[in-house]
């Protein structure tokens, strides 16, 4: 089997499995403007896998915002919380 039909597969698998939404603003892929892009949950920068199991879908201006980041400060304590996982 080509590599290349494993990654597609694997894409499809991903973009059924978040059911063609966004994972964090949960914007579905008929209200984005451009095709949701497949993510890492935890950035490769940061250790983060291909692993299907650390993909994710996220709409171009999440995903920008994101970008490598794993935790954000929480605007009501301050305090450093860490990024939800959409797959839990
Ligand atoms: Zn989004």
């Amino acid at each position: 089997m080509p590599r290349d039909y494993l990654a597609i597969d694997g894409a499809r698998r991903v973009r059924e499995t978040a059911r063609h939404r966004c994972g964090d603003c949960l914007s579905p892929q008929h209200l984005v403007m451009a095709r949701l892009e497949i993510e890492h949950i935890i950035p490769s920068s940061r250790g983060g896998t291909s692993d299907e199991s650390n993909l994710w879908l996220s709409c171009p201006l999440c995903n920008r915002y994101k970008a490598e980041r794993t935790s954000f400060l929480d605007p009501e304590t301050a305090a450093e919380a860490p990024l939800f996982n959409p797959r839990t």
